[in-house]
């Protein structure tokens, strides 16, 4: 992989990638969906779908609703993880929606069965639909409580032999403590899965960082409101924070 430049020709660096989108991204000032902000996701999808890459995306929850915040507050952990697992087919509908109007075509793949709204889990079924150029959304998680959409993501792009998880946020990589209340915080460039789970690194869960360390899966962890990133990424620019073994 080329991690310095790209020139206008160059390939690609992956030919099928998983794009972890937390809820988060999607929403606005008001709307927990802005629709301006999932065109403009849509948009980058769209860019990237456009150089032949097979993109399938997990999303999360946390614009909604969030489990463990619930469970906090006295609710019993397991409802309030189904009603997160709810919250991300809502925004899984809604980033269908924006893909659509962007002109890319596109399947939601649901862990928790709701057939009117869209087709179950199939494993198969899924890497057809990516081979087929349509961008397979898969909602609802891994349909297990006590688990995260983080942990989705490792789990389906170790299903679906995805070469590199992009972890979409809001902060241009991994730190060392939150940049937002530390000013002296580190930025790493590349950290193994060993260091982030040692330091109990805030930005995936453990079941996460451990499912992709098992299956070989490196994560990149970049700031997608940069609007230039995504594309870099693919590219193989180094853009935020690589996690691997190495
Ligand atoms: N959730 C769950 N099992 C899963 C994935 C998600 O129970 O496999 C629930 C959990 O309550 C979580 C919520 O769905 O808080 C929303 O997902 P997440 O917090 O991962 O969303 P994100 O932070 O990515 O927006």
């Amino acid at each position: 992989m080329d991690t310095t430049t790209s020139s206008p020709h160059a390939a690609p660096a992956y030919k099928r990638i998983l794009l972890k989108l937390s809820g988060e991204v999607l929403a606005g000032e008001k709307d927990v969906i802005d629709r301006a902000v999932a065109l403009q996701i849509a948009r980058q999808i769209a860019a990237i779908h456009n150089l032949g890459i097979e993109v399938a995306i997990v999303i999360g929850g946390g614009n909604i609703w969030r489990g463990l915040t619930s469970s906090q507050a006295g609710m019993d952990r397991t409802t309030a993880d189904y009603m997160g697992m709810l919250a991300t087919i809502i925004n899984g509908l809604g980033l269908q929606d924006a893909l659509g109007h962007v002109g890319i075509s596109t399947r939601v793949q649901t862990a928790i069965e709701i057939k009117n709204v869209a087709e179950p889990f199939i494993r198969g079924r899924a890497i057809r639909h990516l081979e087929k150029g349509r961008v397979v959304i898969f909602v609802a998680g891994t349909g297990n409580p006590f688990f995260s959409t983080d942990t989705a993501a490792a789990l389906r792009a170790s299903e679906i032999g995805a070469e590199v998880i992009l972890k979409a946020t809001k902060v241009d990589g991994i730190y060392d403590s939150d940049p937002k209340k530390n000013p002296d915080a580190k930025r790493y460039d590349k950290i193994t899965y060993i260091e982030a789970l040692r330091n109990r690194l805030a930005v995936m869960d453990s079941t996460a960082f451990s499912l992709c360390m098992d299956n070989k899966v490196p994560i990149i962890v970049f700031d997608m409101f940069r609007e230039e990133n995504l594309h870099d990424v693919v590219m193989g620019k180094r853009v935020g924070t690589l996690v691997s073994d190495k």
